[in-house]
């Protein structure tokens, strides 16, 4: 596999619980030498991955600056996804307009992979409102998943 000429860093909390999907996500960063964080600083992480409700098998991935920063490594990524038993889907706060659909789907092409788009609104609220749970999100920019600090935020280290 090439390796990105930019290496990603990427962040899951040290003090949460490592699960499975965790694991899957530290195996796809050594195939790509890229890092992964325990501690948090702003400063240093490009992608943060956040744990939200344990019994879920719902993964938010960002489009802008998460999937569009490394398009082949997040293709892989959502394929263990979903031959794991999980269910990836994207979650950008992009309009959903004609455009940015194609886009998205242009890039992912036929993987069978949801599309959510938010039009601006805070993600964890978009997502609670539609009773999806989410497991992980994955995100460069925590918030556009709550705006202010908000309990899943402080679960994950970050205040
Ligand atoms: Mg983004």
């Amino acid at each position: 596999m090439q390796i990105a000429e930019e290496k990603l860093i990427f962040y899951y909390n040290g003090n949460v619980q490592k699960v499975p999907s965790y694991h899957l996500i530290e195996a796809a960063l050594d195939e790509r030498g890229d890092y992964l964080v325990e501690f948090y600083n702003e400063f240093l992480i490009d992608i943060y991955v956040l744990l939200d409700d344990l019994d879920s098998t719902y993964i938010a991935i960002d489009w802008d600056n998460t999937v569009s920063a490394d398009p082949e490594f997040f293709i892989d990524l959502i394929e263990k996804f979903q031959k794991a038993g999980y269910t990836p889907f994207i979650c950008t706060l992009r309009a959903p307009d004609k455009e940015n659909i194609a886009e998205i789907t242009s890039v992912l092409e036929a993987r069978n992979i949801a599309i959510y788009l938010t039009d601006g609104q805070d993600k964890y609220d978009y997502m609670k409102n539609l009773e999806i749970n989410v497991h992980l999100w994955i995100d460069d920019f925590y918030p556009s998943i709550c705006r202010e600090i908000c309990p899943l935020l402080t679960k994950n280290g970050i205040d």
